[in-house]
């Protein structure tokens, strides 16, 4: 931009700031100076996330990020995977004076000691997509929880592959009539590992079809833990796996390169891979043909609520349908809906 443009846009801004602040009056204000009346307005809200480096919260992330604008000015931080790194931010936010904390647990076992923080500065509190236990959520009022109920995804997961197990009689490789699987397990202890391991097994055998688990290991949500992790189930049980579970799509992505390695998705040398996320490589991955399916764990709504709830709480008012359009469960929960995805309906995860 030429020097003179900048002069003179300068010079515009001024006038224009001057005709409000000349005028006076709401309508004045709300004209010329609109942006700024509303941010100094919007409530400050403290925002930890477990760790950055984590591809499905990247997506949480950006939506919070879009969601609060011009709503609330949101102050996000990465707790580098470390609960002792986390509740320093907390500190911080109180410290700060935030009027709300929206905090993704590192553990979520140590959810605890957050809201008794929280309580003690009267900064209201909704955690998200690591759900703390019951006990802990009962401690204060003004706390709350966004997230999606991992067992609907294990569900969802298992359908994918008895569906394929119907439609593909050469699914049971070795013709034992049982299906021989292998499990990429999320962080231990995290509901969304412990569940969706669970009810993906569960649902394979509720439509009637026997399983053996070949080998199950965590790869802590990581693709280059899930690439190595299914290196190793290859290199021991080779031709005997009909099915890969991963908790989440970066896991199972991970498989997928292991698979490829050894020679999977050419020709007819197949393996059914599920997942969960819907991330956008994942649903590249459904396109190319080596990811049979995934489940939409909707990072847009879990975004927006959490950010609707915590500007709601920030104001001092208590989050209700209709002042942030999600329904609210036993006065403290949302429950975001998943969705089944394969390459038939790729248009309902493109968010
Ligand atoms: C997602 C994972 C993610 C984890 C982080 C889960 O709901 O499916 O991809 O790594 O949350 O807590
Ligand atoms: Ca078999």
């Amino acid at each position: 931009m030429k020097k003179w443009m900048v002069i003179a846009i300068a010079g515009a801004m001024l006038t224009l700031a001057g005709c409000g602040a000349s005028t006076g009056g709401n309508q004045a204000e709300s004209t010329t100076n609109g942006g700024n009346a509303a941010t100094s307005e919007t409530p400050k809200i403290g925002v930890a996330i477990y760790k950055f480096d984590d591809t499905f919260m990247t997506g949480v992330r950006n939506a919070m990020t879009a969601a609060a604008d011009g709503k609330a000015e949101l102050d996000i931080v990465d707790s580098q995977n470390a609960q002792p790194t986390q509740n320093e931010k907390v500190d911080l936010f109180i410290s700060k004076k935030y009027k709300a904390m929206a905090i993704n647990p590192v553990d979520r076992t140590a959810a605890g000691v957050i809201i008794d923080k929280a309580k003690a500065a009267d900064i209201p509190v909704v955690f998200l997509n690591r759900e703390p236990i019951a006990e802990d959520m009962n401690k204060w009022d003004k706390v709350y929880y966004v997230g999606a109920k991992a067992e609907e995804s294990g569900t969802i997961s298992g359908q994918i592959i008895v569906d394929y197990w119907k439609a593909n009689p050469k699914a049971d490789k070795n013709g034992d009539g049982v299906l021989q699987y292998v499990m990429l397990k999320g962080e231990p202890g995290h509901q969304d590992a412990e569940l969706r391991t669970k009810f993906s097994v569960q649902a394979i055998q509720d439509a009637g079809i026997k399983v053996e688990a070949l080998a199950e290991d965590t790869a802590m949500w990581d693709r280059v833990k899930g690439q190595e992790k299914m290196q190793t189930f290859l290199a021991s049980n080779g031709d005997k796996i009909e099915a890969v579970l991963a908790n989440n799509d970066d896991m199972g992505l991970g498989a997928i390169e292991a698979l490829k390695a050894a020679g999977y998705f050419k020709g007819d040398k197949y393996m059914p891979v599920v997942s969960v996320d819907a991330t956008a490589p994942a649903i590249q991955a459904l396109q190319d043909g080596t990811l049979l399916g995934t489940v939409l764990n909707d990072a847009k709504n879990q975004g927006a609520a959490t950010v609707a709830l915590a500007t709601v709480l920030a104001k001092g008012e208590t989050p209700t349908k209709e002042n942030t359009s999600y329904d609210i469960t036993d006065g403290k929960y949302v429950w975001i809906a998943y969705k089944k995805i394969t390459k038939d309906n790729i248009a309902d995860a493109q968010q």
